[in-house]
């Protein structure tokens, strides 16, 4: 307990390992004595249906790591349906428009890169509390305390790191199911993944998606359902039985697969990511409102994280004052920002008829602002 270290992350998910290599990769000159402390132990596994971007290939890339490593599947087109209206999603330049891996595999992997690079990472002990004093954070663990003079929260949306930082509970959180399914015939072919609104007029500020999988090396499939929660409605239907019918349709039943779920957090700019000495990252803090993406973003705090905690070693400020406005000025953060904005415009439209007007005559449109505003936040260079 006599030891101070310079930085604990707590969580080894993406948000966590990114903000470690990153420290490792960009800052060695600062020799800063860092430490992850993970609940789990990897392979650990991870509610998720793994759909990772270019975003989080180009973060990887920068890293000098390669997700060719990491079984997936190159999902190469992606149908956003509102009743049979809606737009195919692909591009040319490239075999994907995006990937999916399974969780564990991911994140054990990344753990191993990150172990490989010298990052020292705890296992299996679970952070309890953590507390700010003016000299060093004191985290309570079911193994004994530690102290760091800086803390990045990366534990997740139900972060227990988040309540050292922000008291009142705000209800950013998102609830999503899923199961794993085997492929049917007639179902999608194995690279193409579904997006599909249908139920939005239902009272759902989401859909409900079919994306292909690879589990233990077979191809399966990730049925799922994402409710933001970002607009409020009264009796909206209950999830498991919406995702239940659509997955009817298509010859499955829900009863003889296992659903489970989990939340994410959203992203808020008015949320407080920082309290001196403690700052959040990833679903601890909140990732994509309108669509539930949060691999690629929680990989996208590490730089900013990263950036954050050096600017305060170098001032010896431990403040993090500047962090808010950090993470919204990056590109990551306006990303995040404008799809909170736009999941609050679109969930909105309750009414059948006016969903079917804007996808029969503005899915073009969705297309460009998605490809304006939603994706390319991350640059290859
Ligand atoms: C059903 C579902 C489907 C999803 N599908 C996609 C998708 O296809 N694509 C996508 O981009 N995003 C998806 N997401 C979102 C994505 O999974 C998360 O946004 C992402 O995992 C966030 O990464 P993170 O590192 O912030 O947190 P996590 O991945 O949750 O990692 C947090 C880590 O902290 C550890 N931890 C937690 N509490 C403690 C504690 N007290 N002490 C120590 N360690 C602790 C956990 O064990 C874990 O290893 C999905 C989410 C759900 C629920």
């Amino acid at each position: 307990m006599d030891k101070i270290y310079d930085i604990i992350i707590v969580g080894s998910g993406p948000a966590g390992l990114s903000t470690a290599l990153h420290l490792n990769r960009f800052a060695p000159e600062f020799g800063l004595d860092t430490l992850i402390l993970e609940k789990s132990r990897h392979p650990r596994p991870k509610l998720c249906a793994g759909g990772i971007l270019a975003e989080g290939e180009r973060i990887l890339a920068k890293l000098g790591l390669d997700l060719d490593e990491v079984k997936h599947v190159n999902v190469d087109s992606a149908l956003f349906n509102y009743k049979g209206r809606g737009l195919v999603a692909r591009f040319f330049n490239r075999k994907s428009i995006f990937r999916t891996v399974r969780r564990n595999e991911f994140d054990a992997w990344l753990a191993n890169k990150a172990k490989e690079r010298g990052v020292e990472i705890k296992e299996e002990i679970t952070v309890k509390k953590v507390e700010s004093f003016k000299d060093y954070v004191l985290i309570k663990t079911d193994q004994g305390d530690f102290r760091a003079k800086v803390v990045v929260g990366a534990d997740g949306s139900n972060s227990i790191v988040r309540r050292a930082v922000e008291k009142d509970s705000h209800p950013h959180v998102a609830r999503a199911l899923e199961v794993i399914t085997p492929r049917k015939e007639k179902g999608l072919p194995q690279e193409i993944a579904s997006f599909d609104f249908n139920v939005v007029p239902q009272g759902i500020s989401g859909y409900i998606w079919d994306f292909p999988a690879l589990v233990n090396g077979e191809p399966m499939r990730c049925w799922g359902i994402y409710d933001s929660n970002i607009v409020k409605r009264e009796g909206r239907a209950p999830l498991r039985t919406l995702l239940a019918d659509e997955m009817k349709k298509h010859g499955y039943n829900l009863k003889d697969y296992k659903l489970e779920g989990h939340p994410i957090r959203w992203y808020e700019p008015t949320t407080t990511p920082a309290i001196p000495r403690v700052l959040l990252a990833g679903d601890a803090l909140g990732v994509d409102a309108l669509l539930g993406e949060g691999i690629s973003p929680a990989l996208g705090y590490g730089p900013i994280a990263t950036k954050e905690i050096l600017h305060a070693f170098e001032k010896n400020d431990f403040s993090f004052q500047g962090y808010k406005g950090r993470v919204l000025g990056s590109r990551l953060g306006g990303a995040l920002w404008r799809r909170t904005f736009m999941a609050k415009l679109f969930y909105r439209i309750k009414s059948p008829r006016k969903q079917r007007i804007l996808w029969h005559y503005f899915g073009w449109l969705a297309g460009i602002l998605g490809a304006v505003f939603v994706v390319g936040w991350e640059k290859k260079k």
